[in-house]
């Protein structure tokens, strides 16, 4: 099956229309490495001319209430966007030139923690983020303190 053909299937199957734009979306996302909104409009428009940044937004914002995209929110970042979902994975984020890595949950399903006291709570998902500096970042603070 056709990359493309498999992404107008899952949309379907969720209920939405088949679009150029729906497809567009979720192949960029699908191709780059949680991008923010901005970097999706631009690869969109490069690929179908001229779509309006709203537009693009609206359509981020219903793949993911259908879940065939997963959104995270970072402190202090604009909101990412992937196309794995649904596994429970967290995130490596470094501090200093903000990347973004996929890491497996070790527990495998959600929530993988629990409170100490739940508080009544129903608890679905612990969100966990795990910051730090990444190995590029710690090996050019490592060359310039040598240096
Ligand atoms: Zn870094
Ligand atoms: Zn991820």
């Amino acid at each position: 099956m056709k990359p493309s053909t498999a992404a107008a299937q899952q949309l379907r199957e969720r209920g939405l229309r088949v679009t150029a734009g729906r497809l567009a979306v979720l192949r960029a996302v699908g191709t780059l490495d949680h991008p923010d909104a901005g970097l999706v409009v631009d690869v969109v428009r490069r690929q179908l001319g001229s779509v309006s940044t709203q537009a693009v937004y609206d359509t981020l914002a219903a793949l993911t209430r259908v879940g065939l995209l997963r959104r995270i929110e970072p402190a202090g970042s604009p909101a990412r966007y992937e196309t794995r979902v649904g596994d429970n994975h967290h995130h490596l984020i470094c501090r200093s030139c903000r990347r973004i890595l996929d890491v497996d949950c070790a527990a495998g399903a959600a929530p993988c923690m629990h409170p100490s006291d739940d508080r009544g709570f129903e608890i679905d998902e612990a969100e966990v983020v795990f910051w730090g500096e990444c190995e590029a970042c710690r090996s050019a603070t490592a060359v310039a303190a040598a240096g």
